[in-house]
């Protein structure tokens, strides 16, 4: 077989027809059982980062996946789990209707080069029913998320536990969408011992603002536009604190909020949970430094969360800024 002629210089070299630009997707394999995980992951090559998901990926999702693969390096392996864990969910919340789209995720994992997809059944993650014994998250998950949300973060923690020990991941990757989970999940790792790395993903948003939530296809057109007021409200947070900055001013947790409460306020139809700023690690009232201003809303019927990140100057704020913060 005769070589093709080379390009002449500064001309784009296009690959040859028989070879696409990128290596053919693969799909992922599909892990149904503890079992099957467990017959798959001698296989599986090292370092092994997981990320755990409750389905329905979204765009949010694909900024992990990619994060995963990046930290798998090209040797590495990626594993996302996905299941629904009923643990998490209240009576009255949305179990049974949280949607459910396996089809569409394994083909986004073949696409980002994922290796397996962990998906069991509920029976299988808790064949005896719910579980006697459960994590407890402590102080950093009794306010807002563990506030509103009883047994939500035991819920969380315990099955985040179970997946890190029937994976052994080396690195585990979360959205900084779910801060307080952030947090928690890092404190988990450091508390007992894990040993695994945590990575944590910027939030990815719509181009209309909106953080991407498997939940937002629950919204409609209107209840769409109501959401986007969460967004709205905590950039205008972020922009007086980054206004005071500007002026010279020392920007306070107490201004931000204030901003981010004027919008909230505006739009009566938006139920709000709480709009606080806090210390990502804790949940606590904010140190210099490294802030966040969190809030919850529910709009027609669904709830959402979302953050945006603020620093704050040293001496500016007090425990009881944080109260008045935390104040709903
Ligand atoms: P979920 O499937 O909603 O339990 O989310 C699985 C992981 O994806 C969690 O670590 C979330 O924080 C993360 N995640 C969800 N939405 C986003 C988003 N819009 N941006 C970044 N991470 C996200």
């Amino acid at each position: 077989m005769s070589e093709p002629p080379l390009p002449p210089p500064n001309q784009p070299v296009s690959p040859p027809e028989s070879q696409p630009p990128n290596p053919p997707e693969r799909a992922p394999a599909l892990l149904r059982t503890k079992a099957d995980l467990a017959a798959a992951r001698p296989d599986l090559p090292a370092p092994v980062v997981l990320v755990p998901t409750m389905g329905a990926l979204h765009a949010g999702h694909r900024a992990l996946l990619r994060s995963a693969r990046a930290a798998a390096g090209p040797s590495g392996s990626v594993i996302v789990s996905i299941f629904v864990n009923p643990l998490q969910f209240r009576p009255g919340e949305d179990l049974d209707r949280y949607p459910r789209t396996l089809d569409d995720d394994l083909a986004m994992c073949a696409q980002e080069g994922v290796r397996a997809v962990f998906a069991p059944s509920a029976a299988e993650m808790y064949p005896g029913g719910p579980p006697q014994v459960t994590v407890d998250p402590g102080p950093a998950g009794q306010g807002f998320e563990g506030e509103f949300r009883p047994g939500f973060f035991g819920g969380v923690l315990t099955v985040v536990l179970k997946l890190f020990h029937l994976v052994r991941p080396d690195v585990a990757v979360f959205g900084e969408k779910d801060a307080q989970q952030l947090a928690l999940v890092r404190r988990l790792v450091a508390d007992t011992n894990l040993g695994l790395a945590i990575e944590a993903v910027p939030i990815v948003r719509d181009p209309d603002g909106l953080a991407t939530s498997s939940r937002n296809r629950y919204l409609s057109a209107a209840d769409r536009e109501l959401a986007l007021t969460l967004p709205r409200a905590l950039r205008a947070g972020q922009a007086r604190a980054a206004a005071e900055d500007a002026a010279g001013d020392a920007p306070s947790a107490v201004a931000a909020l204030a901003a981010a409460r004027e919008v909230l306020r505006g739009e009566p139809a938006l139920a709000v949970d709480y709009v606080a700023v806090v210390d990502p690690r804790t949940f606590g009232p904010p140190g210099p430094g490294p802030a966040l201003i969190v809030a919850a809303v529910t709009a027609g019927g669904t709830r959402l969360i979302d953050n945006v990140p603020v620093v704050l100057p040293a001496g500016q704020n007090t425990e009881r800024d944080f109260l008045d913060a935390a104040d709903h």
